[in-house]
């Protein structure tokens, strides 16, 4: 019996909220007494994987099928199967990304486990596996006991720092899970666009900057984009925002946007309706610049800056690129 961990990547390297969810998978296979194995899929680079050694894994297996590039949810869930299937693996962990959460669901049908998505902590596993879940857009916590043999965990972005096991490189085999034509041609719109703001992604970022109509229009959107720049961060947006086409849509966070969890979000002229905090709050720090004393965001602010964005920016875009100096 393992522990099989699903890694993504990005640009050839290993997402962070994959770093996250192999650092979960080891821990969970330290409790269990087993190994924990990794399942890549796609372009990454194999020195990358092998760096998996550092979170504790000891083999990663690779399919570098390069119809793999593009996310094709049927294929994905039956290479991760088979590498399932070899390794014995009764406990398999990805990251709450869009394709982790697409791909857990459609894991627990085919080998008919329990699932359970934006997971906190290690499961509890005295009389049961018990873990807790975010719940109502982090709101609220859930403790579930997942009862099958196979058990599916998508982990909460940003809930776990990345440990380093030290345990040196993990060994790279290649993995092949003989596709056909016919697994990529069953879903040929399954294809996620990876979006970068200065070429960092948005749902993987650190820092984000993210700024709303109280920027009055998208010829003053250089303040959020310099701020992101100079804190290398990648820039989000609300929804209105995007609804008048002032930024893409994929900047857009929300309740019916992207959900993101960076370590910082500066909201610039973004008043804090709950749609837009129920995408945003499990930020681990929220900076919020409003004009306005009474905006609700500054309720849910860490720190608040009461003033007039174009006045406010410009000083913290200096001195962060003095920071830099
Ligand atoms: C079903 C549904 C789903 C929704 N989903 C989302 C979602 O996913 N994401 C989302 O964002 N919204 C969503 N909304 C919309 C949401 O309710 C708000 O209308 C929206 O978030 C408001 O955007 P805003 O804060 O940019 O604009 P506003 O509400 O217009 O707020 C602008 C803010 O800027 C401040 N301001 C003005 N000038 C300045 C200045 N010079 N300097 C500093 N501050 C200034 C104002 O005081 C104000 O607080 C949804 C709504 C519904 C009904």
């Amino acid at each position: 019996m393992s522990v099989l961990v699903f890694v993504e990547g990005f640009n050839g390297e290993i997402k962070k909220s994959s770093l996250e969810a192999a650092t979960y998978g080891y821990q969970v296979a330290q409790q269990l007494g087993t190994t924990a194995t990794a399942v890549a899929i796609g372009e990454v680079h194999e020195d990358a994987l092998a760096k998996l050694g550092e979170q504790g894994i000891s083999k990663v297996l690779y399919d570098a099928d390069s119809r793999l590039n593009n996310f094709v949810a049927d294929a994905y869930v039956k290479v991760i199967a088979k590498a399932a299937q070899q390794e014995n693996a009764k406990v398999l962990v990805f990251s709450n990304s869009n394709i982790g959460a697409a791909v857990g669901a459609k894991l627990a049908v085919r080998l008919n486990g329990s699932l359970a998505t934006n997971v906190t902590t290690l499961p509890k596993t005295d009389g049961g596996f018990i873990v807790t879940r975010s719940v109502f857009s982090g709101k609220a916590f859930a403790e579930v006991n997942l009862t099958s043999d196979v058990k599916i965990i998508a982990v909460k972005k940003n809930a776990l720092e990345i440990a380093n096991a030290g345990s040196g490189a993990a060994t790279v085999e290649k993995f092949s899970a003989d596709l056909t034509d016919a697994d990529f041609a069953a879903a040929p719109k399954e294809t996620i666009m990876q979006d970068t703001s200065g070429g960092v992604l948005l749902t993987e970022a650190e820092i984000v900057v993210s700024g709303g109509r109280g920027l009055k229009g998208p010829e003053n959107w250089h303040l959020v984009e310099d701020l992101a720049k100079a804190l290398g961060a990648a820039t989000a947006c609300s929804k209105p925002v995007a609804d008048l086409d002032w930024r893409p849509h994929h900047e857009h966070v929300g309740q019916t946007g992207i959900a993101v969890s960076p370590n910082l979000y500066i909201a610039i002229g973004i008043s804090g309706a709950i749609q837009h905090l129920a995408g945003v709050n499990s930020s681990k720090v929220i900076v919020v610049i409003n004009k306005d004393p009474e905006a609700p965001f500054f309720k849910a602010a860490d720190y608040g800056i009461v003033g007039d964005a174009f006045d406010v920016v410009p000083k913290l875009i200096e001195a962060a690129r003095a920071l830099d100096k």
